[in-house]
């Protein structure tokens, strides 16, 4: 497949907004190798929610491309407990980036999204169009309302203003660089945490939140900074673009390969007073294989040398 160039980073200052997240350090792994000048600045240098830094950092460093991974994050509880941060920091967060990008004339916007911006009981797997279809999974749906709100956003400047900004929807990520706080972080490092402290305790069993019967899907945060390159040089649509792996697993399942991993052979307790959150949200990824690219790590390979990334962190 010929797959055709839109916008080249090479020769290019790239903003990485987020370059300290799990996201924004993929991207900037990810673009180091290639010929581009790698723009970054810290929350304590830049704080993305105050509009006049964000305005004037942008009109003195002149940023050509922008990868907006910057965000306020977390898992199902996480979400459920601090909404209004979750709502106001990502909308702050993105509009300042969006606003100062255009008013800076950066050629190329990539945002960055999730795969929560689509209905709780979405058609499986997932397409684009699911998008604002049906209600939200409540646990998560501020931070969902931002998400869309940065996808419409991006639609916006680009009808009104001819801006080339485009938006990615990636599903659950994970990976070197996650977040391993048991009060905030997602199902996949929460477990990997768990299932090693259990196994240097010589603990019998290890507590999973819910029934573990949702399904989610797992990308390596690797693959999907390899996606969102790809789509800032290739891809110029008005529509968000999803990125995944087109598969998922059973969080019960999910469980038993990580244990497998760390080498536990305890048992498992599902604690049914925590939410289960959405039933299950696959991607559909047949956009992003029509224009040329796949996910290529495997989940058990992506688990073992993420644990081998915590490990050395401990
Ligand atoms: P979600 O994809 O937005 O629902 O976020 P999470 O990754 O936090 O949770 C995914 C699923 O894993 C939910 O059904 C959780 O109840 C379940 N889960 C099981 N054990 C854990 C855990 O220790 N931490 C988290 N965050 N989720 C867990």
């Amino acid at each position: 497949m010929t797959i055709e160039v839109d916008f080249s980073v090479a020769g290019k200052r790239v903003w990485v907004a987020g370059h300290r997240g799990m996201v924004g350090s993929a991207i900037v792994r990810r673009l180091a190798g290639m010929d581009c000048e790698i723009l970054t600045a810290s929350s304590a240098e830049l704080d993305l929610r105050d509009q006049l830094a964000v305005r004037t950092w942008v009109a003195a460093r002149r940023p050509q491309a922008v990868f907006v991974a910057a965000a306020k994050v977390g898992g199902i509880l996480a979400n459920d407990t601090y909404p209004a941060d979750f709502l106001y920091d990502n909308l702050m967060i993105e509009a300042n980036v969006i606003e100062a990008s255009y008013r800076n004339g950066v050629e190329k916007l990539l945002f960055l999204g999730s795969s929560c911006i689509y209905p709780k009981l979405a058609p499986q797997p997932m397409k684009e169009d699911a998008l604002l279809t049906g209600p939200l999974e409540p646990t998560n749906e501020w931070y969902a309302v931002a998400k869309i709100a940065g996808i419409k956003l991006v639609q916006s400047y680009r009808r009104q203003h001819g801006c080339n900004y485009i938006s990615a929807m990636p599903t659950n990520l994970y990976g070197p660089g996650d977040n391993f706080d048991l009060a905030g972080s997602h199902v996949l490092p929460a477990l990997m945490r768990k299932l090693h402290e259990a196994k240097l305790a010589g603990a019998p069993e290890i507590e999973v939140w819910g029934s573990g019967q949702p399904y989610r899907e797992f990308l390596h945060v690797d693959d999907l900074a390899d996606a969102a390159v790809f789509l800032m040089e290739t891809y110029c649509g008005y529509e968000h673009v999803n990125v995944g792996v087109g598969e998922d697993i059973r969080i019960a399942d999910l469980v038993r390969l990580i244990a497998k991993v760390v080498g536990f052979n305890g048992s498992f307790r599902f604690d049914a007073s925590k939410p289960d959150g959405t039933p299950r949200k696959l991607m559909d990824v047949g956009r992003m294989k029509q224009l040329g690219w796949q996910a290529r790590r495997n989940l058990e390979q992506g688990v073992a040398s993420t644990y081998e990334w915590y490990k050395d962190r401990m």
